[in-house]
């Protein structure tokens, strides 16, 4: 068995490789660890690896796990949110990935403003899986609900997130994040940390090499570094 310090230094060195091997700059690429039902002492191993942003599925488990581990590395919702856990979400999160509705969207920015915060998010694209129960916005009305997100004030449109159907081989998922980045494109041509729609969070444990290739900038990777969830 290896180490989840190992993992994530063979991790880093395939997202450095390939970065610089499909011409990408390797520090425009964030690294999410995927915690969901990591227990907190692993979490902490890999913080102590020099992680420093963790991604969580489900509020209530994410409450206890950021009570014991600290707010001083960032927690990303990369799960479905349900408009009546947004007030739990929005005061220990830093960014939410799953925003796929005008009426969550405000939510969100409500409670952002009564806490004097801007929340980053990003909108969540359901391209090729069928059962709404995934979650995100259909390709043929991101522009209106990108249009409705941006004017919240509580709210930053950082980018868009995609989670593919799952293959075993990665190069099937290609076309997804092509299409991904494509639509990104549309609205915002060109790359800036500074600018909305700038990211795209996509590529996981199986599929991370190719999500670089086509333009990810935010990684969400669990199975990779903890070992596979039971
Ligand atoms: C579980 C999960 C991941 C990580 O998947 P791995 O295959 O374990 O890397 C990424 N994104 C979302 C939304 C997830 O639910």
């Amino acid at each position: 068995m290896e180490t989840i310090a190992e993992n994530i230094t063979r991790l880093r060195e395939r997202i450095y490789n390939r970065a610089l091997k499909t011409g990408r700059k390797p520090d425009e690429i964030t690294l999410v660890a995927v915690t969901k039902t990591v227990d907190s002492n692993r979490i902490k191993e890999a913080r102590e690896a020099g992680v420093t942003v963790f991604g969580e599925n489900y509020v209530q488990e994410a409450m206890g796990k950021i009570r014991h581990i600290g707010e001083e590395v960032s927690w990303h919702m990369i799960g479905h949110l349900q408009t009546n856990k947004v007030k739990h979400v929005v005061p220990l999160f830093s960014m939410i990935h799953s925003v796929d509705s005008v009426r969550l969207a405000e939510e969100i920015s409500e409670r952002a403003i009564e806490r004097d915060k801007i929340m980053e998010v990003l909108i969540q694209v359901n391209i090729g899986r069928e059962n709404a129960k995934a979650g995100g916005v259909k390709p043929e009305e991101l522009p209106q609900l990108f249009e409705a997100v941006s004017s919240l004030r509580g709210i930053n449109v950082k980018g868009l997130m995609i989670m593919p159907p799952y293959f075993s081989d990665p190069e099937k998922a290609r076309p997804f994040f092509t299409t991904l980045r494509e639509l990104r494109d549309k609205l915002f041509p060109f790359y800036s940390d500074s600018l909305p729609l700038s990211h795209l969070s996509m590529g996981m444990s199986s599929d991370f090499e190719v999500a670089i290739d086509e333009g990810a900038t935010i990684l969400r990777i669990g199975t990779a570094i903890f070992g596979g969830r039971k």
